[in-house]
């Protein structure tokens, strides 16, 4: 997968080119980064890229020509014939893991960061396919999000972590939230960890983990579960999750 980045910035993406796993696999060359500065494509020496808005207001807006020079030298140097361009938006659509394993399948993602107010209109109805928010809040610049993006994608793709069955076991990737971990010392505080996960008894490890995501997603994202196709093991957990609570509650 190559990945390009439209920035004013290109250095805030060494956090993610140079650190962590992100970093191990680009070394090994499963995914490739590039940036573009809009700037190159100023039309005048100083690199001005913005300018003030049509209508009055505050603040300034990047302009078309620059991004779309930008869009057109990021779509010259694609690593394959699957390409998306995602402006990083609190306007888009949430970035769920949904999108972030549609993201995965592509071999290229161009991805447009705004500063400033943002970009103009233009550019979005023209050449951007998909617009992606990372939250109901505004941030200063499209350049977290992307590499939030960025670093959910990479996670799916094979190699890239350690042990593949991580990204399968974390929260939504089966549409759950994750199960509680624990790791040594057996007590903190007082506190043992759950007899079970010193069993030995892999299958009652399994069911255990699979109550505890349930609970826990029945807790704190009860949304999730009214989307799920629940299997007969999980109805019955989920009862006996209930039946608990209930005896709690008494
Ligand atoms: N005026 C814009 C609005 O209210 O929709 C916000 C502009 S924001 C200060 C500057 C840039 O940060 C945006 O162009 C966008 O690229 C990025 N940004 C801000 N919040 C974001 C979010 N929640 N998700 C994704 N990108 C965001």
């Amino acid at each position: 997968m190559k990945i390009q980045a439209i920035t004013l910035f290109p250095e805030m993406f060494e956090s993610i080119t140079q650190y962590g796993v992100t970093s191990r696999a680009l070394k090994q060359g499963l995914w490739q980064f590039d940036s573009i500065n809009p700037r190159r494509f100023a039309d005048n020496k100083l690199g001005y890229i913005d300018d003030r808005p049509f209508g009055g207001g505050p603040g300034m807006i990047m302009m078309a020509p620059p991004l779309q020079a930008a869009i057109d030298a990021a779509k010259e140097n694609l690593a394959g014939n699957q390409t998306v361009v995602i402006y990083l938006s609190p306007q888009g659509m949430p970035l769920t893991h949904q999108k972030v394993a549609e993201f995965a399948q592509m071999s290229d993602l161009i991805l447009l960061c705004g500063r400033y107010e943002g970009v103009d209109e233009r550019i979005l109805s023209t050449s951007v396919d998909q617009e992606i928010s990372i939250g109901d809040f505004v941030v200063s610049g499209g350049e977290l999000p992307a590499m939030m993006l960025m670093d959910a994608v990479l996670r799916l793709i094979p190699g890239v972590l350690g042990d593949s069955q991580s990204a399968e076991q974390d929260s939504f990737a089966d549409g759950l939230l994750d199960c509680p971990h624990y790791t040594r010392p057996l007590e903190f505080r007082g506190m043992a960890i759950p007899e079970v996960l010193r069993s030995g008894n892999h299958g009652l490890i399994a069911k255990w983990r699979l109550k505890q995501s349930l609970q826990r997603t029945l807790l704190r994202r009860p949304d999730l579960l009214e989307k799920r196709n629940l299997i007969p093991e999980e109805i019955r957990l989920l009862q006996e999750i209930e039946e608990e609570q209930r005896t709690i509650q008494s």
